[in-house]
């Protein structure tokens, strides 16, 4: 089983009728709010949910048909559809949480406390917290990635990208 969470607090109508099509039996959109804190604490708490795997959308991510039918058909841990960089739409950005899956096994193994523990032991403290044991909004993905490399996990790329809305703008 797949959960697809849309962590979003600026609504992409595109991005959403989307996961309507796409990935509507069992997904939920999560209203992040404007803290810097309001991005973490749900997304730790849908990590920590030992229910199935977790397919992460963000806002500005508009899925295609393929993607949860090749998640559902690969048996890797941590799948990646790329999407184009905002910063320089011609490459391809890769370990995103822009449209990922992390299975269930995954998250067993690598909580949402060892992804804390390992900005702490890597980050400077005054950086990408938004308060003490709360990742900033914009410093979750590299704590998350280097906690899965850590753990010996190597992402599994799938194709065609999805679209990245705000590398269009
Ligand atoms: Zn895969």
């Amino acid at each position: 089983m797949i959960r697809t969470v849309m962590f979003a607090f600026t609504m992409f109508p595109e991005a959403f009728d989307a996961l309507r099509r796409h990935a509507w039996a069992d997904c939920e959109v999560v209203y992040t709010g404007p803290g810097d804190g309001d991005y973490w604490r749900p997304f730790a708490r849908h990590w920590d949910n030992p229910d199935g795997d977790l397919l992460v959308v963000e806002q500005d991510v508009v899925l295609h048909e393929q993607v949860v039918p090749q998640l559902e058909s690969c048996p890797e841990p941590w799948c990646e559809f790329p999407h184009p960089n905002r910063e320089d739409i011609r490459s391809m950005m890769q370990m995103s949480l822009g449209c990922t899956r992390f299975s269930a096994a995954l998250r067993a193994r690598a909580r949402s406390s060892d992804i804390l523990e390992r900005a702490r032991l890597d980050d400077h403290p005054a950086h990408g917290w938004a308060a003490p044991g709360v990742l900033r909004w914009d410093h979750i993905d590299g704590p998350v990635f280097r906690t899965l490399l850590a753990t010996g996990y190597s992402w599994h790329e799938h194709q065609p990208p999805v679209r990245h809305l705000t590398a269009e703008a």
